[in-house]
């Protein structure tokens, strides 16, 4: 017998739950029918939510006794969700998916075969198109897995989803990595394995609406940029480096020029540019290593990851 875990983190999702529950049951005895060696465990990860959420876990844990949950003092956000689901899963294999069928249910069984016949540690999903999606975050979304790759060792799939089955032996790899800013996509890239990719197109969810916004994206990002890389910290210290030769350079030619032309006042204005133009690198550079150093701050006190308030 195997067991498999489904986690499903949870934010406010009272109108999509009753919905998901149809659906994924209807996977699981599908299952069931192919392949009778596999029991399920349906873990549902309450993320502070504000609505009838909890509840209605509750209610689903009544009839079905798969059900468990977890539910947290507060938001901690998905990542802090995805951390408490694999740290209280029991399964031999777990799936991370979301509550509001854009993961599709149906591709379960191929991405269980996957790592539980054709040896792969992990399949995960990607979206091919964006569609639904704001261009301009689209836009933004592409740059980012650029420039993400380009400037780490890591491999991070453009258009990745969160929907993913895992191995016991990944899924204890990545609760190794306890860091408290949590960028899961990277984690994924750097605990290693090997992973099978599915695509699939890109659905609109079910019922309520997503908790992303364009700034939440942004920050979400740096938090990328930030945990895997210090790429910007070397390239900081190359802009110093170039204006410091740069200037030396200056020194010598206004040497030469006032000691065969003389010294007449000018270049009042271009002075100020190129004074308001260092200060903005000055201060890029410098929030550059303060947004590391920040980082580096909330790490040092070691603070949990998520708080649970039951669980069942
Ligand atoms: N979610 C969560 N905590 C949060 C925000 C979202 O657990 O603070 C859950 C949410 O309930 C959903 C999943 O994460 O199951 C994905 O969220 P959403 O659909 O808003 O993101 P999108 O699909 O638009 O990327
Ligand atoms: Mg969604």
């Amino acid at each position: 017998m195997k067991l498999l875990t489904i986690v499903v983190p949870c934010y406010n999702e009272e109108p999509a739950l009753p919905l998901f529950y149809d659906e994924i049951s209807r996977t699981m005895d599908d299952f069931k029918n192919t392949d009778s060696e596999v029991e399920f465990e349906l873990l549902f990860i309450d993320d502070g939510s504000k609505d009838g959420t909890l509840n209605v876990i509750k209610q689903l844990r009544e009839k079905d006794e798969r059900v468990h949950y977890v539910s947290f003092s507060r938001n901690f956000g998905k990542e802090a969700g995805i951390y408490a689901g694999l740290e209280n899963s029991h399964g031999d294999y777990v799936v991370i998916m979301d509550a509001d069928l854009q993961d599709p249910p149906s591709l379960l069984p191929e991405m269980y075969k996957a790592v539980a016949l054709e040896g792969y540690d992990s399949a995960a999903t990607r979206r091919v198109t964006r569609k639904g999606e704001p261009p301009v975050r689209s836009f933004f979304a592409r740059r980012f897995y650029r420039i993400m790759n380009r400037m780490t060792d890591l491999e991070i799939m453009d258009g990745a989803r969160d929907y993913r089955i895992m191995t016991r032996t990944m899924v204890n790899a990545v609760l190794d990595m306890k860091e408290y800013n949590r960028f899961t996509k990277g984690i994924y890239s750097w605990v290693g394995f090997k992973t099978k990719w599915f695509d699939y197109e890109n659905r609109e969810r079910v019922a309520g609406e997503t908790k992303w916004n364009f700034w939440k994206l942004l920050l979400y990002s740096i938090e990328g940029f930030v945990g895997f890389t210090t790429a910007p910290l070397t390239f900081a210290a190359l802009i110093g480096l170039f204006f410091t030769f740069f200037s030396f350079v200056m020194i010598v030619f206004i040497i030469v020029r006032t000691l065969i032309f003389g010294d007449p006042t000018s270049g009042w204005p271009s002075m100020i540019c190129i004074i308001v133009f260092l200060g903005g690198v000055q201060l890029f550079c410098l929030g550059v290593a303060g947004e590391y150093i920040a980082k580096m701050y909330l790490e040092t006190k070691n603070r949990p990851i998520y708080i649970a308030r039951e669980k069942e």
